[in-house]
């Protein structure tokens, strides 16, 4: 039913109106920052050796059509799962050794702050009349383009009055009558979160008293450096916060704890103003979230610093815990006890079934268990994922590859990896996409909603301080691509078009 939508969408452009298009969206991306660092594979080193160009980020021509249940429904229960994991973090504690350390010497921070993102797809199976909502995976940290999302969403709502009253940018089509992307707030939301964090502090816990301020912790050779600007532009402007972006491997270097102060206060340095210092109010990590941003033991070290600072995280190890994949299977699980219903002892049964209707099926791979069965049966693997406990991206392994990967690597390595029930996204749907390489590629694709969510909570007693649901991201990639990230180069932004 729902699939005719997609059968003659988007309108097909002739060459003029391509080049019209794709020349528009390029200029529109510099003049308002729809940019990412070029990859070295597209503007070698050597033509750029300072570091100066920035191109397009991979963008969508047009927006794609998404059911409006389906969004609906996404943002009605976004609040829900933003506290659902509030009390996973203990559940999980026992998992990480940092967590111990700072366990043991006594945390001197109780609140925490999650900037989140869920991330969806509209299942859509052939035997369907109308598509769900389905989870792909839900993101705990460095939840990222809230920035340039919002800017995707403006473009197309640009494109689709333009010129104002007499539009003509697009070919006519019945899904572009009276009707433009929602309102996306993903960087006011985003922000806000970590102004509240901010504010939630309190006053400086250092003597003599010093400025507070946000930390953006990144990583080395940055490309997606706009989006985060994004937010940090809202902090400073508008919630007028002194807030400083700093590179993980420098953290040592240019904070502290004070250990003398019993509150453990983290101060920062300014490299570029080293006589200066503030006091850390909230820790923003855009990095961290992946093997490779732990090279050397000094990178432990630099977490472990923040972790046991006075400093609000966002998130917190235990919080990054839950969100991997293994925490989402064993929530996911209908047999057995019902972890769910633990963690949400105060929700709405009702609730807790539309938020349990938003779980694929996911297995582990414990011995003589089902998820092991589907798994190396190739007629059954061949409808499944296989994902590492960690989130990353680009590690997942697909379909009838997961039996020959599985048996070439040891069986005591199996219980690192989750099986999940393959989504199926509408078949139908195309798009065309401006590639930060300038190419232009156009056909089938695959869309993946985000819905961004934010919440503060005290760990100690679990009071919740600030929980808000807003701004969204539609990633869109090639259908014959299997993994999905945009700054891993497969997807592209986009927006959406309620239907
Ligand atoms: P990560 O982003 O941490 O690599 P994801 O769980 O988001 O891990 O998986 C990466 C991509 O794989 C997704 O963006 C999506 O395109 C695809 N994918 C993951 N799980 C499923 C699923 N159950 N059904 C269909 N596609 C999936
Ligand atoms: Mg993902």
């Amino acid at each position: 039913m729902g699939e005719s939508v997609y059968s003659n969408y988007p309108p097909p452009l002739n060459p003029a109106q391509k080049a019209f298009l794709v020349t528009t969206v390029k200029d529109w991306a510099v003049q308002n920052g729809l940019m990412v660092r070029p990859a070295p594979t597209f503007v070698a080193k050597e033509s750029n050796p300072h570091g100066v160009l920035a191109t397009n980020a991979p963008v969508t021509l047009f927006p794609s059509p998404f059911p409006r249940t389906c969004f609906e429904e996404a943002t009605a229960l976004q609040t829900v799962y933003n506290q659902l994991l509030i009390d996973v973090d203990d559940f999980i504690s026992r998992l990480w050794n940092v967590h111990q350390s700072v366990k043991n010497e006594g945390y001197t921070q109780t609140l925490s702050l999650g900037l989140y993102r869920s991330d969806y797809m509209a299942h859509s199976p052939s035997d369907a009349s109308t598509p769900s909502l389905k989870q792909v995976e839900f993101n705990t940290i460095s939840s990222s383009f809230g920035g340039l999302s919002s800017l995707v969403a403006s473009l197309h709502t640009e494109l689709l009055d333009s010129p104002p009253g007499h539009p003509i940018a697009y070919p006519s089509h019945p899904l572009f009558e009276s009707n433009v992307p929602p309102e996306n707030t993903a960087v006011e939301t985003l922000s806000a979160g970590l102004a509240t964090a901010h504010k939630a502090y309190g006053l400086s816990k250092s003597t003599p008293s010093l400025p507070t301020c946000i930390l953006f912790v990144v990583q080395e050779n940055e490309r997606n450096t706009f989006d985060q600007l994004a937010l940090f532009k809202q902090l400073t402007k508008v919630h007028k916060l002194p807030v400083f972006r700093l590179l993980s491997s420098q953290i040592l270097d240019h904070t502290s704890v004070q250990s003398s102060n019993p509150s453990r206060p983290l101060i920062y340095r300014p490299p570029h103003s080293p006589e200066s210092q503030f006091e850390v109010s909230t820790v923003y990590l855009r990095c961290f979230y992946a093997p490779s941003d732990y090279n050397t033991e000094r990178d432990w070290e630099a977490r472990t610093q923040l972790e046991r600072s006075a400093a609000i995280k966002c998130p917190t190890v235990l919080n990054q815990l839950a969100g991997c994949k293994v925490v989402q299977q064993v929530l996911a699980e209908d047999a057995g006890p019902n972890h769910l219903a633990s963690f949400l002892d105060n929700t709405d049964p009702h609730v807790m079934a539309r938020l349990r209707k938003t779980f694929a099926p996911q297995y582990d791979l414990s011995t003589n268990g089902r998820g092991r069965e589907l798994a190396l049966n190739p007629d059954t693997a061949a409808n499944h994922v296989l994902k590492p406990q960690r989130e990353g991206g680009g590690n997942n392994i697909y379909k009838t590859a997961i039996p020959e990967f599985l048996n070439s690597i040891p069986e005591s390595e199996w219980k690192r990896w989750i099986l999940m029930e393959l989504i199926t996204p509408p078949s139908e749907a195309k798009n065309v996409a401006l590639r930060s390489d300038g190419e232009v590629l156009g056909g089938d694709v695959i869309g993946e909603l985000g819905v961004y969510g934010t919440i503060l909570w005290d760990q100690a007693g679990g009071k919740v301080l600030h929980n808000e649901q807003g701004g969204w991201l539609m990633r869109t990639k090639a259908k014959d691509v299997n993994e999905g990230g945009v700054a891993t180069g497969f997807s592209s932004l986009d927006s959406i078009l309620l239907f």
